[in-house]
């Protein structure tokens, strides 16, 4: 197996759609092979083709607290309107 080979299998065998044979092929070659592993280790550094479970696990707090303060300013926005319409409305 060439390395430009295995490198059009390194993509789906980072995303765990290779086949058992495509994986073998890759591991064999990757123990042989210090420029395919280089390449491996780029690709799946490269955003996009893994999901990073950890790095996409706090944005997750992070956004739901900025979608709390909107409703609370939004919420705080409406009483104070609330406020000023009962005022005029006594006059
Ligand atoms: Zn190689």
């Amino acid at each position: 197996m060439s390395c430009e080979e295995i490198k059009t299998i390194i993509p789906a065998y980072i995303k765990h759609t290779a086949t058992e044979a495509e994986i073998l092929k890759v591991e064999e070659h990757l123990c042989v092979c210090n420029e395919c592993r280089e390449y491996l280790g780029q690709t799946m550094d490269r955003p996009g083709i893994t999901e990073k479970k950890e790095e996409s696990l706090p944005e997750i707090p992070a956004t739901k607290n900025s979608h709390l303060l909107e409703y609370i300013m939004i919420a705080t926005g409406l009483a104070i309107l609330l406020f000023f319409l009962l005022l005029l409305l006594k006059h």
